[in-house]
């Protein structure tokens, strides 16, 4: 069985494609807060980042799944190689790469970012859960903490000195987190102590790094009921010690001592088991304990406050929003390797003759099936990569663009595509892997071949950060409905653009030209998506305030359709750069032409269910609501 789970090949080509033809690095490259970055920049850090995943990380993946973390004594030991690889990471400066350079970081495009993370999850999902919780850490930090609170934390998290953890989820607080529990009494000093329960904290205790910085959500005594009452804080594992770095002092004034070269001590927070999961098993799963009265602090976790009382969540949304993105990522890094994988199986297995004839057995990429599963797996990629790369775009223009309103502008575009990155490109990994588990026949459900643990690693995608359904509800309520359509409309005119786009130039190219056709099909199905799309956002407007049940009824529908069309426009602006690089005769030729090939097929196989996708949302919520409870 040579299709190895070893090898993992970064898709630079395309990647750096996305970048310039679609995600347009060239013009964030020429603004001032990116001075002297520009395309050789980027495409020097991408092979600089492939080689160390290639070389590095890639090859623990399956070392992860064999020989998880264990929990001794209170204690977890990652995967053998784990600890290296993640200090290789950040010496590297990988933590750093989106992130300020005045803390260390290199303060590169966060569109960069997004092909380098691909990378490290492609490589090992497991572990890169770990940075990935420290980039949500620092970007909540970005936004709430206050400059002594980043000042202290955001330089030790870029250098992986310390790492850190998102803890918001309690056995009955899970999309819900109106029902958190855990709690924060403030203290003289400016500290607050923390106790409660926090499960499925992920690399809630480990030994990659010194340090442990937790953002845990918790109620303040007085706080009000539900969501309005959750503030969020920081709580380091072990507090005090030299530098005292914990964020003891200068908070607000106060100064706990902290400062004061008291010693490291051990803050009352604790694994108190580890879960044994599907897939992720390399990950650290713990549950955590604040306020066992075990340490060496008294009773209480310290910690301290970031941002204001009670807008905890709503800081802790920003932290989510990054993680949210994040994890649409890891959907296109998990299917990337599955695909590689398939590819390579398809190329080499030997298995019937061809349908037309062939005097021998063929390889099993000569079937006609075998083609229609690899080339659904590489569409839905190369869409999803696009989708999030020009997200990430929109988030680099909202950060740095000169123009208020227009930064005000990207933000809302880059935060209507988050919910679509993370849901769509998740659902789009448990299809991508399970296909690249059924090109591999019975040898798939075989875990040799490596195929059954990327099925496994990519189940949970679609489930933390926030179920699919809550991706969905965010998408109906807070980014459709809330500003009456506003920024759905903006991308359906989008879309008619590229319509037009592709109108124009098979006029200019000729009927007749060889890509016209392709050109034609994409803009056929890229027009019926839009109008599918019009028609589910008037649908949702219209009903939204009237009955409620039967839109959410739809609102996975809804995100699987607003995924398609958007990723289906991405694709169909490949098409339209593709064929205008190839006629100009600038780039490879074969990658641009195979570009053109795909987004036929995306338009063709995965845009083509958009009018299905709308017909079920719009008349299809008696048949989901109906059934009374008994009946089930
Ligand atoms: C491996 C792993 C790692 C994790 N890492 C972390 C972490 O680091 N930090 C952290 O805080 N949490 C973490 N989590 C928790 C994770 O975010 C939650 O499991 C997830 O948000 C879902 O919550 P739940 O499990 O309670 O499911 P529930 O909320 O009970 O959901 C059950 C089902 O009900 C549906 N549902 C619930 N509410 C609605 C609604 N309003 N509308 C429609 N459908 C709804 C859901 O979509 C789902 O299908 C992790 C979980 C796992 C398994």
């Amino acid at each position: 069985m040579s299709s190895s789970s070893a090898t993992y090949r970064a898709p630079i080509a395309d990647m750096l494609f996305v970048l310039r033809q679609l995600a347009g690095i060239d013009e964030l490259a020429a603004l001032p807060a990116y001075e002297g970055f520009d395309i050789d920049t980027a495409a020097a850090v991408l092979d600089e980042c492939a080689k160390f995943n290639e070389g590095v990380v890639a090859p623990l993946n399956r070392t992860g799944d064999l020989q998880p973390p264990v929990l001794t004594d209170g204690q977890v030991t990652s995967t053998p190689g784990f600890a290296d690889a993640f200090r290789s990471f950040v010496d590297g400066g990988w933590q750093g790469v989106q992130h300020p350079e005045r803390f260390g970081g290199q303060g590169l495009p966060g569109v960069l970012a997004a092909p380098c993370r691909e990378m490290l999850n492609a490589a090992n999902l497991s572990l890169a859960l770990c940075p990935l919780l420290t980039d949500s850490a620092i970007e909540a930090l970005l936004v709430a903490g206050s400059p002594e609170q980043q000042a202290r934390y955001i330089p030790k998290l870029i250098s992986g000195e310390w790492t850190g953890t998102m803890n918001l989820t309690e056995p009955q607080a899970g999309s819900d987190l109106a029902l958190v529990r855990t709690k924060a009494v403030p203290q003289p000093d400016g500290s607050y102590r923390i106790s409660g329960q926090k499960i499925f904290i992920t690399w809630g205790e480990h030994d990659l790094a010194e340090n442990i910085l937790h953002f845990v959500l918790a109620r303040t005594p007085d706080a009000p009921e539900g969501v309005k009452g959750i503030s969020l804080f920081a709580v380091p594992k072990y507090v005090g010690g030299e530098g005292a770095d914990d964020g003891a002092g200068g908070m607000s004034g106060e100064a706990s001592g902290e400062r004061d070269g008291s010693a490291r001590r051990r803050n009352d927070v604790w694994c108190a088991s580890l879960e044994h999961k599907l897939g992720i098993t390399a990950s650290p799963t713990c549950v955590l304990l604040y306020g066992e009265d075990k340490g060496e602090v008294g009773a209480g976790a310290i910690g301290w406050r970031i941002g204001e009382e009670n807008r905890g969540l709503e800081y802790m949304f920003v932290m989510m929003n990054a993680a949210r993105f994040a994890v649409g990522v890891q959907g296109v890094a998990v299917a990337e390797r599955a695909y590689q994988q398939a590819v390579a199986y398809a190329k080499e297995r030997v298995q019937s003759r061809d349908v037309a004839g062939s005097p021998a057995a063929v390889t099993i990429i000569h079937h006609p099936d075998v083609r229609r599963m690899l080339m659904t797996m590489r569409a839905l990629i190369e869409a999803g990569r696009a989708l999030a790369c020009v997200a990430a775009a929109h988030a680099d223009w909202a950060e740095h663009a000169a123009d208020d309103g227009e930064r005000r502008q990207h933000r809302r575009l880059h935060e209507f595509l988050v919910p679509i990155v993370k849901g769509w490109l998740t659902e789009n990994a448990n299809e991508v892997t399970s296909l690249a588990m059924q090109v591999h026949g019975g040898m798939g459900y075989m875990e040799e071949t490596g195929v059954a643990q990327l099925y496994r690693d990519a189940r949970i995608l679609a489930i933390y950060e926030g179920t699919t359904a809550i991706q969905a509800n965010d998408l109906v309520g807070r980014k459709t409905a809330r500003d009456g359509g506003a920024i759905a409309r903006q991308f359906l005119q989008l879309i008619g653009g590229v319509e037009q786009a592709l109108a124009e130039r098979i006029e200019a190219i000729g009927a007749g030209a060889a890509t016209a056709a392709d050109l034609a099909a994409i803009a056929r199905h890229l027009g019926a998506g839009r109008q599918a799309l019009e028609e589910v956002v008037d649908y949702v407007l219209a009903n939204h305030d009237r009955d409620a049940r039967a839109v959410y009824a739809g609102s996975v529908p809804y995100l699987k359709l607003a995924g398609i069309v958007l990723g289906g426009t991405q694709m169909a602006r490949a098409a339209l750069k593709a064929e205008a690089m190839l006629r100009a005769q600038a780039g490879d030729a074969q990658f641009l032409a195979a570009k053109i090939t795909t987004a036929r097929f995306f338009a063709d196989h995965i845009l083509a269910l958009a009018p299905g996708l709308a017909a079920g949302i719009t008349t299809g919520a008696p048949g989901v609501l109906e059934l009374s409870e008994a009946a089930f």
